[in-house]
């Protein structure tokens, strides 16, 4: 059996359907807007953890720079840039504070941190150096940066003479050992960069690998989208919208309505079939009631009348007979065998006027027990044959059945086609009833 599908489950399931995509669209955006924000916070972090390793990197050569400047020329001006360097901008420190932010734990600062402490191996150096000058150029320790003044000197060092300790001072800081720790320093940057790079790089990766699933489940959800509403779309046609034309297109045509779509037409259009049945059949026997006699189910007086009319105006074309019968005695029938009886007999004379003349002839009955006749095609030359129905009808007549007794009709016919004719064609057949009626009944009389 053919599934019936309901509108209001239709309707139903596509606000579920578009419900649960809405809610999968939010996931993906809401989803897709973290992916972005960590996509964009990492690229953010490597700017900001790069500038510090290039801060660290750049107050370590600058400290290098200004120990060696100040052995060279031991001017205190260089020592002055280099303690402000290591007590008040403090470059290496901010740097390692700002990536511990981030990297605490991680490679990246450990490698940093290493960097640091290579780069305060460094600066004990440059202090050692810093108190081979003041000791050579006789300094007090009082006028000392503290560190420079904590530094003992070796017996060896301290032996040696003013210009010996300026020596060694600048040989130390760019002898191998100094060499050696500055490029432990760099490295120790280099690894920190390159972990820096890594990570980033790792983070970047992840976030791109899930944004192009998201994109991906995005369009694979899109797709699926579209299609449902197209199906939807579909559905409704079928369910709804074709239905509706074709009832449309019936009321138009006056027809039925097919039986098609969602349960709710259907049903619609069997209650409408089941109306309009009702409705064809009241408004056959309200018209029927219009036209017939209720009891001899002939024509009526109204519907004579229209006949007549309709062929009076076009007899020229169409030459008619109209006969005019009426029942003999009936009034002492009645008032002999009761009005019932009387009844079955004006059936019965109906009954053998159809039955004797054609299809396409009009038996009508105009009176209480008159009848008239309008024979189509009919011209006087063929009155022989009116004569013979209306007396074979009465000789049915005159063999009376059990209770009902025998009639005789009388007839008076006109033809259109007439010589003489009269005022009309009614009063010239109903001059040819009286005169029958007249003489003695029973028979047909022609004008
Ligand atoms: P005549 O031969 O001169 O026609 O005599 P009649 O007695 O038939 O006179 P008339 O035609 O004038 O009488 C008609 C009678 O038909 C009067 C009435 O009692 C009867 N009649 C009229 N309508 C009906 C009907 O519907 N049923 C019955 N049973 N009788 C009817
Ligand atoms: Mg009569």
């Amino acid at each position: 059996m053919k599934k019936k599908i309901k509108i209001q489950n239709t309707i139903y399931w596509s606000i579920v359907v578009t419900l649960i995509f809405t809610v999968l669209f939010i996931f993906i955006c809401i989803f897709n807007q973290k992916q972005f924000h960590s996509f964009q916070e990492s690229s953010q972090q490597y700017i900001l953890c790069k500038d510090s390793v290039e801060q660290l990197e750049e107050g370590c050569d600058y400290l290098v720079e200004q120990a060696r400047l100040y052995a060279m020329t031991g001017n205190e001006y260089y020592m002055d840039l280099y303690f402000r360097e290591a007590h008040m901008t403090k470059r290496r420190e901010h740097a390692l504070k700002q990536l511990e932010e981030y990297f605490d734990g991680t490679q990246t600062f450990t490698s940093l941190k290493s960097a640091l402490k290579s780069s305060g191996d460094l600066m004990s150096i440059d202090y050692y150096s810093m108190r081979l000058i003041a000791d050579a150029n006789g300094i007090s320790e009082d006028s000392l940066q503290q560190e420079v003044a904590a530094v003992k000197l070796t017996d060896e060092d301290a032996l040696l003479s003013s210009e010996e300790k300026l020596k060694k001072a600048s040989s130390i800081l760019c002898d191998n050992t100094y060499q050696a720790l500055l490029v432990q320093t760099k490295a120790n940057v280099a690894n920190c960069t390159q972990s820096l790079l890594d990570y980033t790089q790792k983070k970047q990766n992840r976030a791109q690998i899930i944004f192009f699933d998201s994109f991906r489940n995005l369009k694979i959800s899109t797709f699926l989208m579209v299609f449902l509403m197209l199906a939807f779309c579909f559905t409704i046609r079928h369910l709804i919208v074709k239905p509706l034309i074709s009832y449309n297109e019936c009321i138009r045509l006056g027809e039925i309505f097919p039986v098609l779509g969602a349960v709710e037409l259907q049903n619609l259009a069997i209650t409408y079939n089941q109306v309009y049945r009702e409705n064809q059949q009241t408004q056959q026997l309200i018209r029927h009631q219009a036209e017939y006699d209720a009891l001899t189910d002939c024509f009526n007086r109204r519907s004579f009348n229209k006949f007549l009319s309709l062929y009076e105006t076009d007899a020229e074309n169409h030459p008619f007979a109209l006969i005019l019968i009426d029942i003999d005695v009936f009034k002492s029938v009645n008032d002999t065998y009761g009005h019932a009886i009387g009844d079955v007999i004006l059936k019965k004379v109906a009954d053998y006027l159809k039955a004797a003349f054609r299809n396409n002839d009009y038996v009508c009955r105009i009176g209480g027990d008159e009848f008239a006749i309008l024979m189509v095609e009919m011209t006087t030359d063929l009155q022989y044959t009116i004569k013979k129905k209306i007396d074979s009808v009465n000789q049915q007549l005159s063999l009376p059945e059990k209770g009902i007794p025998k009639v005789s009709l009388s007839a008076g016919v006109a033809f259109s086609d007439r010589e003489n004719p009269g005022e009309n064609i009614f009063e010239d057949a109903d001059k040819a009833l009286y005169k029958v009626k007249e003489n003695g009944r029973n028979g047909c009389g022609f004008y």
